[in-house]
């Protein structure tokens, strides 16, 4: 998608659709018909009818006859100027677009002069909202009617490098998340661990960041005995993807990024029921969210060091694969019970956290499609966040209000540790299902360093049921915007 902000009265960005937005409140709305108007004059009886109140979800489309085109003119309600937020904006922008509805290359939103926000905010936010809406995954459609958008230009009146650079920005950051969601969507014959490891290093060339990947052998040599048992069931190979963006000063400790890459969950031995299996093509969405999240740090050549870690593997039943019962040991010598080899996400993790600490990180901050318990807490609007370190924690609840990406925590109390005790090993890998996502979070706590570390459980966020406000169905990309804003503002 190309993106980019322009300076011109809105009748001269020639762009098949024309969006406004609308606020409800008087007298602002009037002044802003007044000015669409002396733009486009022969709107007047669509701006007249109800359809143009400026409510919240409130649209009125219409046309502009011009001499190359027919212009579609789109005015799309916020509500209340007084409890305007960045978040409506980008619902706004995103409705805006979708009233296209595939019959339009480029599209003009108007920057309203009248929004409380600061204009580079605004701007972002009308950018976020346009772009993350008209996703559309179509790389296995042969054939496709859709005309897909190429081309956003947001118009101001005013010449304003912040405002231009915070255009360019979210657009940057909204091809980290475009990236993400690709990741998650692809199906698992053509998305496996090398095939992720591939898609890693393109990033990293493209982006400016080092990829390193790890092959089987490596990992048996670093005794990554988590990811090496999930792995034993599949005929692909595991990989662990090492990232690196170094845009902090030499020799600061990096934070460290550690995503799941289960890219085909069955269950394994423990397999899971055939109804809505597929969607578990999309476990690897935490690794996704990782590498997106570094694609558009490095993008953004943010000024701090980063890492992205990713275990990746495929979780199939055979005769090779591992069983309930299995006693394994991992990297840092502990040793799991395995009860359910469906609660797999967390044997691949606890590698990759002890990993983590060779950095000596000022903090790691983990996530995962991880748990089903997290989906029945929170469903598919809020993700789970949990951790050891107060400071690390708040600085993520910070991010995910500025960007609406929800989160709510969870309490790590040591009395939940009962549930995963084990008659046989230092920890058993599941804890039944009271309080499944805390059990999974303390099991991890097990394969942590001495660093702050929080994990953030996006089991229900990283899969949207159906189309969200600017979050069509399937992979959501969830967790880039928000790790971008926590990176950006640390
Ligand atoms: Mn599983
Ligand atoms: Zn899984």
């Amino acid at each position: 998608m190309n993106v980019r902000y322009q300076v011109s009265a809105p009748p001269r960005a020639h762009t098949d659709a024309t969006v406004f937005f609308l606020p409800e409140n008087e007298p602002i709305r009037s002044a802003q018909i007044t000015s669409i108007l002396e733009h486009f004059p022969s709107i007047e009886a669509a701006l007249a009818s109800s359809d143009a109140s400026g409510k919240i979800g409130s649209s009125a489309v219409t046309y502009v006859a011009e001499r190359s085109r027919t212009r579609k003119i789109v005015v799309v309600g916020v509500g209340d100027t007084a409890t305007l937020t960045a978040e409506r904006f980008r619902r706004a922008a995103s409705s805006g677009v979708r009233m296209l509805s595939g019959t339009a290359r480029q599209c003009s939103l108007v920057l309203p002069l009248w929004s409380p926000l600061p204009a580079e905010a605004t701007a972002a936010a009308i950018v976020e909202g346009a772009v993350l809406g008209s996703y559309r995954f179509t790389r296995y459609k042969t054939s496709n009617a859709h005309t897909a958008l190429e081309q956003i230009v947001v118009i101001g009146s005013e010449r304003s490098a912040a405002i231009r650079t915070a255009v360019e920005q979210a657009a940057i950051v909204c091809e980290g998340v475009y990236l993400a969601r690709d990741l998650a969507n692809m199906p698992a014959n053509d998305l496996y661990p090398e095939s992720l490891a591939e898609y890693a290093k393109q990033a990293g060339a493209e982006a400016g960041f080092r990829v390193q990947v790890l092959d089987k052998r490596k990992i048996s040599q670093l005794k990554m005995g988590g990811l090496l048992a999930v792995n034993q069931g599949s005929t692909r190979p595991p990989v662990f993807i090492i990232m690196e963006w170094r845009g902090g000063k030499a020799g600061q400790p990096p934070v460290v990024l550690v995503g799941k890459g289960v890219t085909f969950d069955t269950g394994g031995i423990s397999i899971k029921p055939a109804e809505r299996m597929g969607e578990m093509k999309m476990d690897m969405h935490g690794a996704a969210t990782v590498i997106g999240t570094l694609y558009a740090v490095a993008k953004l050549q943010l000024p701090i060091n980063v890492v992205g870690l990713v275990p990746a593997t495929e979780n199939m039943p055979s005769g090779s694969a591992y069983r309930p019962g299995d006693v394994i040991t991992f990297m840092n010598g502990k040793t799991a019970e395995i009860d359910n080899t469906d609660a797999e996400g967390r044997l691949i993790l606890a590698d990759a956290l002890t990993y983590a600490d060779r950095y000596k990180p000022q903090a790691v901050v983990d996530i995962a499609t991880l748990t089903g318990a997290c989906v029945i807490a929170l469903g598919h609007v809020t993700s789970g966040l949990m951790g050891t370190d107060r400071s690390l924690l708040d600085r993520i609840k910070r991010a995910a209000d500025a960007t609406s990406e929800y989160v709510c925590e969870l309490p790590l109390h040591d009395e939940y540790l009962e549930q995963i005790k084990s008659d046989v090993a230092d920890v058993k890998n599941s804890g039944g299902r009271p309080a499944g996502a805390i059990t999974a979070a303390l099991f991890l706590k097990h394969f942590i360093g001495s660093y702050p570390w929080a994990h953030l459980d996006i089991a229900g966020t990283g899969m949207a049921p159906k189309d969200g406000a600017y979050t069509p169905k399937g992979g959501t990309g969830v967790g880039v915007r928000l790790f971008v804003e926590m990176l950006r503002t640390w």
